[in-house]
């Protein structure tokens, strides 16, 4: 292992070293030396921010990550302009991190920092200008036409921050030399501003009336009363969506900043008349800009199930690096969680849970919240830019020992993680597809959590079959934890059997009759019910039934939704659309005809078939907004919804008490996408989705609706045993050479020309071909997808052995003969994308 980031071995800093190797965020594969100006010899770090001269005109904001005596062989170093971090904002460790990455997963040094920091941090002058009021152009030691660009460039950083006096400095974008001075004043003035805006300030806040914090009957009263209000009924919302009274009633006592609940332009009035009909009250408060929220001692006491597992766990990490902690749906991992994590920062060191995207905004963030308080940083991509800096900084400063976030997470500057924890750890939300580095999360926190020494917990249901693998071999320790938690079960399941029935509509279909009978039955009990399909839209396709035409997309080689509240057909991969002809265009025929249903078509169709209903809609198309998300989730929470149909964004981690009824639409599309994991994505989802269902004392029923009743697959899902599962599918995988068996790299070969795109593949191939290790190439084929936007893809599969040194032998290959493409060949301005790991 070590060879593979040798490279980035950290180098001390020594009187005689005056080269510095800076990292810098371009798409060549190596650093750049640049020499040190004495002045700054004394404080320049590896990790420390600087900025350079690139090529003839760009000026760079770069990372030291090297510092040494060896002037370069090929060119004259030019001098590092300027030093902007009096400590360095990056540490040696995440350096070495960053060169692991970028080895492993074939790409470079400059793509993997561009995607570690924030922004903020890579913009150059920013910090310059902002906190150093006594910074003076003509002292400065670098040229006039630098400090310029700097001054400017700081200009536009602070016009993104809001400062408006910057617009009419930058009218004037060649500014003259007298100017200069003046702009500098100008700067120290928004310095100002800056510090204000850290400083604490009082501030008015919102809570609700403690009468009705702490009573839910009166606030669901309440809710009521505001039905045909929606603008007060969309404050209430908000501050609930904010602040977590119903689980956690004493979060009211905080109240949240008017401002915060006013600002997506909720009316000032309808808050007003709240607050005179006794619903909110306001107060003030004297805060810091970081907002303290108070650690809730509120304790919960492991059940006995829980305590054991936790013993297992700290068990195995005696004499192990990495556990599995494989526990049912509702098992209570998150509290197992805590209690390490808990343990693990007062010892003082850090720990960071890493959760699949959408997680981010639900339930256990509120409940991580709720025990860690204003020691636990949020880092989700959803964020601001200045919102990471703040997390970035809090980290370095000591004020977050506990984060959790997003896969992106991984990048921030810790310097003793003692834990890692990845929940959910089979989700394939945890690989990157796009851009680079294409990493997988759960892979880079084991290797982050190996440079810390520290301890790795994945967390899972349904475990990938690498963690899988790793468990039952022992290389990782493996506890289960198979009991709900008090009196919950595991759902009841009901396979139904689909056929191939024309009439569209749901109300007619005999074969839904199941499902129709169980919902039915849950809302007549007041309960809620959960419809599971992946495919949004109102109809995957349309076609012509007299000559078989169907929508196709003119950049894509896919056929176009069709969408009926818009009436587009749409094309889900590059965004294009088109209204829906009325006549088919090719024969003229009026027998146009919808295929499939969407997420869209089964909404519409609950509607028709119980109008008493209130049915929600959980899609890409329903939460683009900001909030869009929790709102649905939270009018679910509140009962204000009694179905909610859609995508895989609602099989995970919900845990509302009143589902009793899963519905899953057409489990043999999961399991037919022409994928090897494709099964294994169907276990996943299928029990991951039902694992919705029933989780407080009522038991819950699961429908699958399936033409495949017989797939053993099926079975395995409803007695829950995914050991005999796995051990069906690991026989086909090492048959096939699949992993984890073997490692696949997947080269994708991009270029709007056709036959370019095909002999570029095909020439890359002959020269993989001739590499003198044990490999299968499979490819050059046309992609599934053969064309996105206009570019025709051709994929090749490279199976390797799974020792380190076959791996890295291949891919320091891989990218020579890509270089040698790049520098001198026919294929030139072909685009080749490596996948180390793929999805
Ligand atoms: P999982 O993540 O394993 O699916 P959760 O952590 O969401 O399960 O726990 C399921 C439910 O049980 C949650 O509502 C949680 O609050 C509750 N729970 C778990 N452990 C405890 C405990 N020790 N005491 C009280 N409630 C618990
Ligand atoms: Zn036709
Ligand atoms: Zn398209």
């Amino acid at each position: 292992m070590e060879s593979l980031f040798g490279n980035y071995e950290p180098v001390s800093t020594s009187q005689v070293s005056n080269f510095a190797d800076v990292i810098l965020p371009v798409p060549i594969p190596r650093m750049f030396t640049y020499s040190i100006p004495r002045e700054f010899l004394p404080s320049i770090q590896i990790g420390s921010r600087v900025i350079v001269q690139f090529g003839k005109k760009k000026i760079l904001t770069g990372i030291i990550g090297k510092v040494h005596s060896n002037p370069p062989q090929a060119y004259d170093a030019k001098h590092i302009l300027d030093l902007l971090d009096e400590q360095p904002s990056v540490n040696p460790m995440q350096i070495q991190f960053w060169g692991w990455m970028a080895e492993y997963y074939c790409c470079d040094l400059g793509e993997v920092m561009h995607a570690a920091l924030p922004s903020g941090l890579r913009l150059s002058s920013e910090s310059k200008i902002q906190l150093n009021p006594s910074f003076d152009p003509e002292s400065s030691k670098y040229p006039l036409d630098v400090r310029e660009e700097k001054i400017l460039e700081a200009l536009e950083n602070a016009k993104e921050l809001g400062y408006d006096d910057c617009e009419k400095i930058l009218e004037t974008r060649t500014i003259h030399p007298i100017l200069k001075s003046l702009v500098t004043k100008e700067a120290i003035l928004i310095f100002e501003k800056v510090q204000e805006k850290y400083s604490p300030k009082e501030v008015t806040k919102i809570r609700l009336v403690p009468a009705l914090a702490s009573n839910r009957d009166e606030l669901q009263t309440l809710f009521e009363t505001l039905a045909d209000k929606p603008k007060q009924e969309s404050v209430l919302l908000k501050y609930l969506r904010e602040v977590p009274v119903l689980s956690i009633p004493e979060s009211n006592d905080a109240g949240l900043d008017k401002a915060s609940l006013l600002a997506e332009g909720d009316s000032e009035s309808s808050l007003k008349t709240l607050i005179k009909n006794g619903v909110f009250e306001s107060f003030k408060e004297l805060v810091n800009r970081i907002e303290e929220v108070k650690a809730d001692a509120k304790t919960i006491v492991l059940s006995e199930e829980q305590e054991r597992g936790l013993n297992e766990i700290k068990g195995h990490f005696e004499d192990k690096q990495s556990v599995l902690l494989q526990g049912i749906t509702g098992s209570g991992k998150t509290e197992v969680y805590v209690k390490l994590i808990q343990e693990v920062i007062e010892s003082g060191s850090q720990a960071l849970l890493l959760l699949p995207e959408i997680a981010l905004t639900t339930q256990i963030v509120s409940r991580l919240k709720q025990v860690f308080g204003s020691k636990m940083g949020v880092y989700h991509s959803k964020y601001s830019d200045n919102e990471r800096v703040e997390v970035w900084n809090g980290v370095i400063q000591g004020r977050f020992p506990f984060v959790v976030g997003v896969r992106s997470a991984l990048f921030l500057p810790f310097d003793s993680l003692g834990l890692i924890i990845v929940d959910e750890e089979h989700e394939a939300s945890y690989k990157q597809f796009d851009p680079a580095p294409r990493f997988q999360a759960r892979d880079s926190a084991i290797m982050l959590a190996y440079f810390h020494q520290a301890k790795t917990l994945l967390g899972s249901a349904t475990p990938s079959f690498e963690s899988y693998t790793n468990a039952r071999s022992g290389k990782y320790g493996h506890v289960v934890l198979d009991k709900r938690y008090g009196e919950a079960k595991l759902p009841m399941y009901h396979l139904s059997s689909l056929t191939d029935d024309k009439r569209k509509n749901l109300l007619k279909l005999d074969t839904t009759r199941l499902l129709r009978e169980k919902i039915q039955a849950a809302l007549e009990q007041n309960e809620q019910v959960l419809i599971f399909q992946n495919r949004r839209g109102y109809a995957p396709y349309i076609q012509c039934e007299s000559c078989g035409w169907t929508g196709q997309c003119v950049q894509c080689d896919v056929s176009l939704t069709f969408h009926q509240f818009s009436n587009e057909l749409k094309c889900h991969y590059c965004g294009y659309k088109e209204g829906t002809p009325s006549t088919c265009p090719t024969c003229g025929s009026g027998e146009l005809k919808m295929m499939g249903m969407g997420t869209e078509q089964i909404e519409e169709n609950l509607g028709l078939l119980f109008p008493e209903a209130r049915i929600g809609r959980m899609d890409l198309d329903t939460t683009r907004s900001k909030h869009g998300y929790q709102r649905i989730l939270e009018e679910f929470a509140y009962g204000h919804l009694d179905v909610l149909v859609g995508t895989q964004m609602i099989t995970k981690g919900l845990d509302f008490e009143r589902v009793t009824v899963v519905g899953v639409w057409d489990g043999d599309r999961i399991l037919n996408f022409p994928d090897f994991r494709s099964g294994e994505r169907a276990f996943q989802q299928i029990t991951q989705v039902a694992g919705r269902a029933g989780r407080s004392a009522k038991r819950g029923e699961v429908i699958i609706q399936t033409r495949k009743a017989d797939e053993p697959i099926y079975q395995q899902i409803i007695k829950g045993d995914f050991d005999e599962f796995y051990l069906q599918e690991m026989h086909e995988r090492k048959q096939f050479f699949y992993p984890p068996y073997v490692k696949l790299v997947k080269i994708t070969t991009r270029h709007q020309d056709y036959k370019t795109t095909e002999q570029a593949a095909r020439y890359l191939h002959q020269q993989m071909a001739t590499l003198a290790i044990k490999k299968i190439v499979l490819g050059p084929e046309k992609a599934l997808i053969g064309k996105i936007k206009n570019k025709y893809q051709f994929e090749s599969l490279i199976k390797l052995d799974r020792s380190g040194a076959t791996q890295s032998f291949f891919k320091m290959e891989l990218r020579r003969i890509l270089n040698e493409i790049k520098i001198n060949s026919p294929y030139k301005a072909v685009r080749f994308i490596i996948d180390v790991d793929p999805n």
